[in-house]
This record gives structure tokens, sequence and C-alpha cells, in this order.
């Protein structure tokens, strides 16, 4: 039963306001079969939408089965609206891509009775369109269209029809049909409230009521003969009740249901708007490319260096000239620029140094027959292959006679021995460095790449010869040291100082003059470099993504706006706030995702092409790849939550009104 005590309906624009219902009484008792007659704009819609639960009156009350609806709250309503009334509309309201039997499912989502799907079927039989069953609603006619939209008000077995101009859109034959099917629901039992502007649809009706100016001006039963036939009616509090025990009963899967239902939703939804997904995914896809390519550049370099600094033992120590101060070619007071033998022969005083050599390194062309590559060359002491692992294991390395007479011999890396000799026997071949003929001994064993440089691709020369024949240099600017144990570092830099301050005549004040760096040093800067070179690729790349966050927010608001009657449509079949806001929050986070996903696999083929190409060292790790599309999931929800914040807050009729 439908009981209005002085209600009355004030709608607020700005300062402005309207009271579209002015205190209305009214009782309609179940079963009965009432027509809304009265001029555009008294105030019709208003009392209907009041009757359905889609507007709350301003002041007064309404008992609907006994019940003031007063006290309860959105989310509550929303379930009684869709438990006891149907709502059919003149504009029909379909949701034009889902099926016939889809549209008239969609209120058991909200109802919670996804189990009783196969009624949607008989629904449809019911209003004869059992034969239309997979049709969209552009294929079929009006009449049928608003028989579908009947058929939706049907599903959930609602005691009460609420219809607004059901024919209004219609010809005079489908306005026969539909009205004969509404009666034929009356007689099932259902209440039937129907407005209308025709006289003959009001005429059908065994009440007629009129509304003008917010007020009933006239309530009058038309046939005295009129029968109603009751529906046994459900109780508001059993209908509550139902819900919270089905909740708790079954909470896990009602929940998870209601979940694989968004979801599937939101994927139809992308689906039908392929390219604008696609278009709104491609940030994120990029943003997620770029962070595991990137990330896996970072983590090669670290994983190769830390590989290519193990080999060379934590005991070097290496002498460098201190920071420039020079100013063009005048060398400032206070500072060494260069080295000599001199003073690796007073360094090799030194106890507690185990091993010794100068290195001085340049770019040449090497040619061996028709083959040729410009190639590192490093110029060093018979000492730096045991300090740097290098000895060879196919021939050797040069030793001090060999350095001490400026011999041309040669061993070669790895890469040099494929590129310029096909992996054949070299030893003892003439590599022509400069044009100048070098004598092969030995194959230094393979180091791999620093990520940036390929270590393989060096041939090591006595240091004289690279000096004086090749490079024509008499100095060089680096002095390698093995010391004999860590403890003695400290003990060593001083003499390595205080020597070389008296060779090159630097007060002892000077602290910069030379650099003297322990191995620990250098790994410690080096994994510094690698870690913010990582960061900063992850920075940049992790920006992308707030771009992307931003496009996909873009398109939600979009779609928000374009959907508006459809967000309406949901709310009046009895969609709560909470549904809406997760439908759409679910649409963002799936797109977000899947650009994830495929920003995945896309930056990780990138990764992997590059490593091909450039021969850095390339490393994909989980942490990056749990990372990113827990990012992309992330940035999903952050920038989904406003766009479907805004749909949730949605009026339903302001909704459903929106052009
Ligand atoms: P009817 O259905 O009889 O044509 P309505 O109930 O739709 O009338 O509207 C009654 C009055 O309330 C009209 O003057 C209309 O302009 C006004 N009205 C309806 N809805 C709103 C709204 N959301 N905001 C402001 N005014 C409204």
């Amino acid at each position: 039963m439908i009981e209005f005590k002085n209600i009355t309906k004030t709608y607020k624009m700005g300062k402005m306001s309207y009271e579209a219902l002015k205190g209305i009484n009214l009782i309609i008792e179940d079963g009965e079969y009432v027509a809304i007659i009265g001029p555009s704009g008294s105030g019709k819609s208003t009392l209907l939408h009041v009757m359905g639960l889609l507007h709350k009156p301003s002041f007064g009350d309404y008992f609907l089965n006994g019940e003031n609806i007063k006290g309860f709250s959105d989310k509550d309503l929303a379930l009684i609206r869709t438990s006891l009334i149907g709502f059919v509309f003149q504009q029909f309201h379909l949701l034009p891509k889902l099926s016939a039997y889809e549209n008239v499912a969609l209120p058991l989502m909200y109802s919670g009775h996804l189990e009783n799907k196969i009624t949607a079927k008989d629904r449809l039989f019911d209003v004869s369109l059992g034969t239309k069953i997979y049709n969209r609603p552009n294929e079929v006619s009006g009449g049928e269209q608003q028989r579908m939209a009947i058929a939706r008000s049907l599903i959930n077995n609602p005691e009460i029809i609420l219809a607004d101009e059901p024919t209004g859109n219609l010809d005079s034959k489908n306005k026969v049909e539909i009205m004969n099917l509404l009666e034929k629901l009356h007689k099932n039992g259902n209440t039937l409230v129907v407005i209308t502007h025709e006289k003959e649809i009001a005429d059908r009706a065994d009440r007629l009521i009129k509304v003008q100016d917010g007020l009933i001006v006239m309530d009058k039963n038309i046939k005295k003969e009129s029968i109603l036939f009751q529906k046994p009616y459900k109780k508001i509090s059993e209908i509550i009740e139902s819900r919270n025990t089905k909740k708790e009963k079954n909470k896990l899967q009602s929940v998870f249901e209601k979940f694989l239902n968004y979801n599937f939703q939101a994927i139809m939804t992308l689906f039908q708007n392929k390219i604008r997904s696609f278009l709104s995914m491609l940030g994120i896809l990029i943003g997620v490319a770029a962070v595991i390519a990137m990330l896996a550049l970072g983590e090669g370099a670290k994983i190769s260096m830390k590989e290519n600094l193990k080999g060379l033992g934590s005991n070097l120590v290496i002498v460098r000239p201190g920071p420039r101060k020079t100013t063009g070619a005048s060398l400032a007071i206070g500072s060494v620029s260069r080295f000599d033998f001199r003073d690796v022969s007073s360094l090799r005083k030194i106890s507690g140094i185990k091993n010794i050599s100068p290195t001085i390194n340049g770019n040449c062309q090497i040619v061996y027959e028709n083959n040729n590559s410009n190639t590192r060359i490093e110029g060093v002491g018979k000492d730096y292959a045991s300090m740097h692992s290098l000895i060879p294991k196919i021939g050797r390395f040069f030793n001090g006679e060999e350095v001490k007479n400026r011999e041309k011999v040669a061993v070669i890396g790895t890469t040099v021995l494929k590129n310029l000799f096909s992996d054949t026997n070299p030893i003892g071949k003439t590599l022509k460095i400069n044009r100048i003929n070098f004598k092969i001994i030995g194959i230094s064993p393979t180091k791999g790449s620093t990520g940036f440089r390929d270590q393989d691709d060096t041939v090591y020369i006595p240091i004289t010869t690279a000096m004086y024949r090749l490079l024509g240099n008499k100095y060089f600017n680096t002095i390698e040291l093995e010391i004999e144990s860590q403890d003695k570092y400290e003990k060593v830099e001083q003499k390595v100082r205080s020597i070389l301050y008296k060779n090159h005549k630097i007060k002892e004040t000077e602290p910069d003059a030379i650099r003297v760096q322990n191995m620990q040093e250098i790994r410690e800067t080096m994994s510094k470099i690698t870690n913010t070179m990582t960061m900063l690729l992850g920075f940049i790349s992790a920006l992308s993504l707030l771009v992307g966050g931003i496009g996909i927010m873009n398109i939600m608001l979009v779609s928000v706006t374009e959907r508006t009657k459809e967000i309406g449509l949901r709310k009046a079949i009895g969609a709560n706030n909470e549904d809406i806001m997760l439908q759409f929050l679910i649409e963002s986070i799936i797109l977000s995702f899947c650009g994830g996903v495929i920003g995945i696999i896309f930056g990780g083929m990138s990764a992997y092409v590059l490593g091909l190409i450039s021969k850095w060292a390339i490393k994909i790790t989980l942490k990056s790849i749990i990372l990113s599309s827990g990012f992309s999931i992330f940035v999903g929800i952050c920038f989904g939550l406003w766009p479907a914040k805004i749909a949730s807050k949605l009026d339903p009729i302001e909704a459903l009104r929106y052009e």
C-alpha cells in the first residue's frame, strides 16, 4: 500500500527553489489501477518519482507497505526500489549495447538475485518477445522495445508498476498492445499507476487522479465495479533482513559474483569502444614499457658491473692525478697532471705493495687481413695481467723484458678474436695497430660487458710500446697498485702521497693534488652511479605512467558524461551509489591493468632487442614486473576514483533526463 501524508517536494536550483508538490495526501491500495492526469508541469512525474523512491520528499511522510521510508538509507531505498517497484518510462531507457535478455536481467545484479537469471527469458516470453531474446533494442520496433522495458520492470517480481507515459512514443496499435499488457499485470495482482495525458488511456483505469499545480484536484473511482486483484505484499523489513542474512550466509559468494559481473560488464564496455580503450591504455602501456626497459637496463648494468669488479680483487688501488686545475695549456701550481716511470720506480719501493702497473689507453684502428675495427688499446705493465685476472689461457702475457724493450707484442680480447680472426687461432699472427705490426702472443680471458662497454673488445700491449711507438706520449695518467692486504691500505696511501708530492714538488697542504682510491671506494662510487641512474630512469618512466593515468581519468570523465543516462537507468532499477562507483572504478582499473600487462610484454621485448643490438647487459627482474603491474593498478584506482565518484553521485532522474 502506498500512503502519502502531506508530502511536499521542493526542487532547489541555486538560490531559487520550486515547490513541485504542495502537500499531497493519497492512499493507493494494493492491486489498484490508477491513472494520473494533469497539465504538463503540474507535478505528475515528481509524484511518481517520490512514489518510486527515486526522490525523497522534502516534507511529509511516505508509508510504503505500512513502513515510513524516512528512516532508510539510500542503499536500503535502492534495494526496496528494485524489490518492490518496476518502472516503465516513455523513452524505454534500454541499454543499446545489451541484448534483450541482458537488458531484462540487469536489475538482478542490483537486487542480489543473480541466480534468477533464467527468469529473464520467461519474462521475455511473457511479453511475447520469446523470439527476440538476443536482439538488441535497435533491432526491434518501438512497441517491442517498450515490451522489453516492461519485462525488465517485472524481473524482480515487483508489486507496484509505475509507468510514466508508457505509450507516449508509440503508434495507436502498439498503444493498445502495451496497455493490454500492463492491464494483464494488474489482473495478476500488481498495483498499476500510469501517468498519461491521453483520455482513452486514462479511461481504462479504475481510478482517476488529476494533479494541478502540485496538488491533487480530483480523485475519483471511475469504475464502480472495480475489483482489487491483490498480490500478497512483501514486508520491507523482511526485504532488508533477507539481504542481510543472505549477505552473512553467502557474503563471499555474493561479493565474488558481483565482482565477476562488474568485471564482465567492464570488459564488455571496453571491447565495445576498442579504439578508444586502446588509446587510453597507450599512456600506461608506454609508461610501463619504459619502466620495464629502463629498469632492465639499470639492473643489467649493475649486475655486469658487479661481475667485472669481482674479478679485480679488493686489494687494487688506483692512483690518478687530482682534479684538473689548468686553464688552457698552463699548469696550475699544486696539482699533478701526469706520471712517469720515475714515479713508478719510487712507488715500487713502498712496503706492502705486491704489484704495480702504470696504464695508458686510447682507441686505434686495428687490421688483420681484410678485417678491421676501432678498438681500445690498453698499454700496461707486466703485472697488470695478474692484477686483473687477465692471464691468458691460450698463449701468454708479455714479460718485463718485452716491456723494457718496447716490443711490439699484443694480447687480444675475445671480441677482437671473434671480429678479426673469426675464432681461428691468432697466436703468432701479425695484427696492424695504426699501421704498425704487432705479434699476437696471447688471448685474454673473457670479461664481459660493463653495461655500456664490451671489455673484451680490447688489445693489451706493453706500456712502453703504447707510449713511445703508438700514442706518442711520454707520460701516463694512471698507476695501479695491488696491496698485500686491506689493512695496509692507509699506510700505503700515505706513502704514495708523500712520495708523489715530493717527486712533483707539491706542498703537503694540497690535499687534492692526486687521487688515490681503493677498490672498495670505487665499488661504492660505481654502485652509487648505477643506482642513481636506475632511479633516474625509473623516475622518468614513472612520470609517463602519471601522464598515462591522467589520460585514463580524462577518458573515464568523458565516459561518465556520455553514459549519464545509463547511470540514471541503473540507479532507477536498483543500483546504489556503491554499485555505480565500483562499476566505473573496475573499468578504469581494467583499462590501466591491461595497459600495464601489454606494457610489460612490450617493454620486455624492447629491452631484449636493445640488449641484442647494443650488447648492453639487460636483466628483467620479477621485482620490476610486480612493481609495474602494481603501479598500473594503483594508477587505475587513483585516476579512476574521481570519475567513479562523480558517476555515483548523479541523481537518477536528472541523469535519465540528461541530453
Ligand atoms: P509533469 O510530469 O506534470 O510534467 P514534473 O513533475 O516533471 O511535471 O515537474 C513539475 C515541476 O517541477 C515543473 O515545473 C518542472 O519544471 C519542475 N521540475 C521538475 N524536475 C525538476 C528538477 N530536477 N529541478 C527543478 N525543477 C524541476
